[in-house]
C-alpha cells in the first residue's frame, strides 16, 4: 500500500535521526496533490511503529491545500477541484506555489538515550 511504504520511510528517516533516542512526535507537511489521506497516514503509522522502537511516537500529519499564482491577474489562489485555473480570472496561465509538498517538518526525540 502507498501510505504503508510512505510511514516505512518515515519511520527510517526518523530512527537515523534520533539515533537511539526515543521519538516522540514526528511532524509532516503533505500537499494536496500528493494524494495522500492524513487519517489513512495515520492508521499505517500506528500499525508500522506498534511494538518496534517508535511504539507510542506520535505522527502529526498537515495537509498543505494546493495554491496557484496567475501570471495574467496576479491572483495567488486555492485550488478546489484539480485543475490548474486562475480562481480569479479563470486563467490556465497559472503556477503552482504549493501542493506538491512531502516534506518531514520536524521530529521530537527524548533528551535521554533510552
Ligand atoms: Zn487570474
Amino acid at each position: 500500500m502507498h501510505e504503508l511504504s510512505i510511514c516505512s520511510a518515515i519511520a527510517q528517516t526518523a530512527m537515523d535521526h534520533a539515533g537511539g533516542r526515543a521519538v516522540r512526535r514526528v511532524r509532516l507537511r503533505v500537499g494536496h496533490f500528493r494524494q495522500v489521506v492524513p487519517d489513512t497516514l495515520t492508521y499505517c503509522w500506528d500499525l508500522q511503529t506498534r511494538g518496534g522502537p517508535l511504539d507510542g511516537c506520535a505522527l502529526d500529519v498537515e495537509h498543505v491545500p494546493a495554491v496557484v499564482v496567475c501570471r495574467t491577474c496576479g491572483a495567488s489562489t486555492g485550488l478546489t477541484h484539480p485543475i490548474l485555473v486562475c480562481g480569479a480570472c479563470q486563467s490556465r496561465e497559472v503556477d503552482l506555489v504549493s501542493g506538491e509538498e512531502f516534506l518531514i517538518e520536524s521530529i521530537d526525540v527524548a533528551e535521554e538515550v533510552s
